[in-house]
């Protein structure tokens, strides 16, 4: 027997998982402090609970900027409602449950989203970024019971869950590490994958049993302090259960355990609470207008059928990485790619297992992975526009050898390890099938034309880029 609930509100993050860098998994079975002190204050008068966020080496400004740059990424990830009345009425209602969280005075920069997947799915990132699926809406009886979603995963930004379970994970040097990056000023797309990354691989986002229980206390609480009938919160737990009865997937307990007597506990804080008020709310018309708009929405497919159905995908990129040193630059990729040296010995690529395929004509054409080239360019390399030029030739080149390749969007100017550099997008016919992006980056140096050909089918290129950011971050020039 399980309860959904709990279920529900870590699939959001299952999603993600999928798509981005896994992040290693935590040591599992290590002991610690619960995370969070859990005290009784016997003199107030409603007697409710009283939680604080635990231990936690982050400060909340860190836990905005963490939760800041997974929700990037997660927005990204995710497919929109694209429904801004939806999205108006998530924030509106959002922000008067938040108005009654005891965040300790901390202001979060609180955010509402609704994400285009009928799985009921709910999760919030550390500074309060909300992701809420139109499952959840379909699902809720009435506006109380989205409440209490809404009010459960604010709890665990107040309390600040996602930060706690990392500090307690341990991963706080390596999540140091990528802060001081990140507030020393660098580039910043490596750090916001490996951000991407680190949410991802569920660190933010595994919650203990203790702390489900004391998102659902809390959310109690908000319910009641918002007039909403706060048994709205178990009622839409044994409603999933009820609902979802026999179908229980245990991956997702093994990550996600439910709390025990969750709907005893809930109905214990109502009663410290003083019990259910007598006008609590419990729907508004504008909910079940909101309801119908979502019920009527397109349904986006969660996997976009692959560009070729036959090749096996390669597997996702490693969120470790190998270091490659050539001689005027050094490149960090993806530990389980490989690389090749090109036979002339002018360049190098990385591609993953099954990233290289015939491209028809019996030769080896590169489907997913990078590139990397040093051209010589004509033309005065102190010229105000000689990184243009030499650009526009290498572009130029690339296409003689691949006749189908267009420019999408180009003349970015963007730095790579502090060079001035220019950033192309092109589409080609890719080896796997369908269109491909190409994803070329140019730096001028005394070498010659440095250049970083990003490739992955346009099918699952969003799988992909975050990989290519981080690789391209890693690039240090020699001196
Ligand atoms: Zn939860």
């Amino acid at each position: 027997m399980s309860v959904h609930w709990w279920i529900s509100s870590c699939a959001g993050k299952r999603n993600i998982r999928k798509l981005l860098v896994r992040a290693p998994r935590l040591a599992k079975g290590a002991a610690f402090l619960l995370g969070m002190f859990l005290l009784l204050s016997p003199g107030a008068s409603a007697q409710r609970t009283q939680l604080k966020p635990g231990w936690n080496m982050f400060s909340p400004q860190q836990d905005v900027e963490l939760g800041k740059k997974a929700a990037l990424d997660a927005a990204r990830q995710l497919p929109s409602c694209n429904a801004p009345k939806v999205d108006a009425y998530l924030t509106q209602l959002g922000m008067r449950l938040a108005s009654k969280l005891p965040t300790g005075g901390v202001q979060y920069p609180f955010e509402f989203h609704c994400v285009n997947d009928k799985a009921i799915n709910a999760f919030a990132l550390p500074g309060g970024y909300v992701f809420i699926n139109r499952g959840v809406i379909e699902a809720a009886d009435n506006e109380g019971q989205l409440a209490a979603v809404i009010a459960h995963e604010l709890s665990h930004v107040a309390l600040r869950h996602g930060t706690n379970q990392a500090t307690k994970a341990q991963w706080t040097q390596a999540f140091l590490g990528i802060t001081s990056g990140i507030f020393g000023g660098s580039t910043g797309g490596a750090l916001l994958t490996e951000l991407g990354a680190f949410a991802a691989g569920g660190v933010l986002l595994r919650y203990s049993r203790t702390a489900e229980s004391q998102a659902d206390v809390m959310g109690t609480q908000v319910l009641y302090d918002t007039g909403y009938d706060p048994r709205a919160m178990a009622q839409f737990f044994e409603k999933l259960e009820a609902e979802t009865k026999g179908k229980n997937p245990p991956e997702f307990l093994s990550d996600h355990p439910n709390p025990e007597h969750r709907v005893g506990r809930v109905d214990e804080e109502i009663e410290r609470l003083g019990g259910v008020p007598p006008n609590a709310k419990r729907d508004s018309a504008e909910f079940e207008a909101i309801k119908r708009e979502v019920l009527a929405l397109p349904v986006v497919k969660k996997h976009p059928p692959g560009a070729s159905g036959a090749a096996a995908l390669p597997p996702p990129p490693s969120g470790n990485f190998a270091t490659y040193e050539a001689n005027s630059y050094t490149i960090r990729y993806p530990d389980n790619w490989k690389k090749y040296p090109d036979s002339n010995g002018g360049g190098v690529s990385f591609a993953p297992e099954g990233g290289i395929l015939d491209d028809g004509s019996g030769h080896a054409a590169l489907a997913y992975g990078l590139i990397v080239s040093i051209a010589q360019v004509q033309g005065n390399p102190s010229d105000s526009n000689a990184l243009e030029n030499g650009t526009r030739q290498v572009l130029e080149d690339l296409q003689k050898s691949n006749p189908k390749m267009k420019i999408q969007r180009q003349g970015e100017r963007v730095r790579l390890n502090g060079q001035p550099g220019l950033s192309t997008y092109l589409t080609n016919d890719s080896p796997a099938g369908g269109l491909e992006t190409d994803w070329v980056i140019t730096v001028l140096r005394p070498e010659g034309l440095h250049y970083f050909v990003c490739v992955a089918p346009q099918t699952a290129y969003s799988n992909y880029d975050k990989t290519f950011s981080s690789i391209l971050d890693s690039v240090r020039f020699k001196k």
